[in-house]
């Protein structure tokens, strides 16, 4: 018997949506690196041409494509210079996602102090158009691009689709409803997507990162003075293992769900790398 643990991703065609972003650039790194063919799908394009620049100079194969996962037309039209520039797609990483201030509240509760005073965010006030967008991001920007690229998988072997979730998608996080409630329907159409998939080969899976230290929650999570805030105080002390993840951590997971000799027979789960917090009920 012979189990392979390291994904072969020679001349593999790999989509990343979102890939210019801090967990993506990570995975679009150690996918090149591992010999993967990348076409990186983002609408940062001065992002995009750092990166792509950057890559070449390494000799790695990093395309960046403009286009946005709301835009089926312009999903057409990357999927197009992918095909002409890398070939045919492989497998696709469903990355863009995110929150939007205008679908989160100010406080975790609602008190009767709080509404129609100014400069609160209550559940009342929640803002329809904040809350569309981040359904749409998330929710409609995992499935567009799973209707454009997963076209190209249905006569191969060993291709597959991977969804990022998230840790408030099992139990909502409080003052974000849109995002968990997003999150939560990504998980969701995972699952539906590994069953309408099953009979013709494509593996869905999902990863759901906890709480990672970046640079654009760092101002969230770290005081001036280096301690940790109140809401990072309260997240390590619901995370079993007592601290963040690292950006790393994640490439293993998605290593792992792309490797058929390692996961062929997993499809429609959503992993939790979130050391402990999803599993702990705080008591
Ligand atoms: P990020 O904000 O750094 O990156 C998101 C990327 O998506 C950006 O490069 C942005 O330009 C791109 N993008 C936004 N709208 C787009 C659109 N319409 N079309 C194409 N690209 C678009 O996010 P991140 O922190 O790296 O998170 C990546 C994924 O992981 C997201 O789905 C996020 O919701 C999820 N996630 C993040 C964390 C975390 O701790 N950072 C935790 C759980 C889940």
């Amino acid at each position: 018997m012979e189990i392979s643990l390291e994904a072969d991703m020679t001349d593999k065609v790999i989509v990343i949506t979102g890939g210019t972003g801090v967990l993506c650039a990570a995975i679009v790194e150690m996918l090149a690196v591992k010999g993967g063919k990348i076409g990186v799908i983002d609408i940062n394009e001065e992002a995009l041409n750092k990166m792509q620049e950057a890559y070449k100079n390494r000799g790695l194969k990093v395309l960046g494509v403009h286009a946005s996962v709301l835009d089926k037309n312009s999903l057409e039209k990357a999927k197009d210079i992918i095909h002409e520039k890398l070939g045919n797609v492989d497998i696709l990483i469903n990355g863009a996602g995110g929150n939007h201030s205008k679908g989160t509240t100010s406080s975790e509760y609602l008190y009767i102090k709080d509404i129609d005073t100014e400069d609160i965010v209550t559940f009342y006030d929640l803002d329809k158009e904040g809350i569309e967008f981040v359904f749409n991001l998330n929710f409609l920007g995992t499935l567009l691009p799973s209707q454009v690229f997963t076209k190209d998988m249905l006569r191969k072997e060993g291709c597959c689709v991977i969804n990022i979730s998230s840790m408030n998608a099992f139990t909502p996080l409080t003052k974000i409803p849109a995002y968990s409630a997003a999150k939560s329907a990504v998980s969701n159409l995972t699952q539906w997507m590994a069953v309408h998939f099953s009979k013709v080969g494509i593996r869905v899976n999902a990863i759901a990162p906890g709480f990672f230290l970046t640079a654009q929650n760092h101002k969230l999570l770290i005081n001036e003075d280096g301690s940790f805030t109140e809401r990072a105080e309260k997240i390590i002390s619901n995370t079993p293992m007592e601290r963040f993840g690292k950006t790393e951590e994640l490439l293993g997971s998605i290593q792992f769900l792309i490797n058929e000799k390692a996961s062929g027979f997993i499809t429609g789960v959503v992993l939790p790398i979130d050391g402990g917090f999803s599993a702990y009920s705080g008591v």
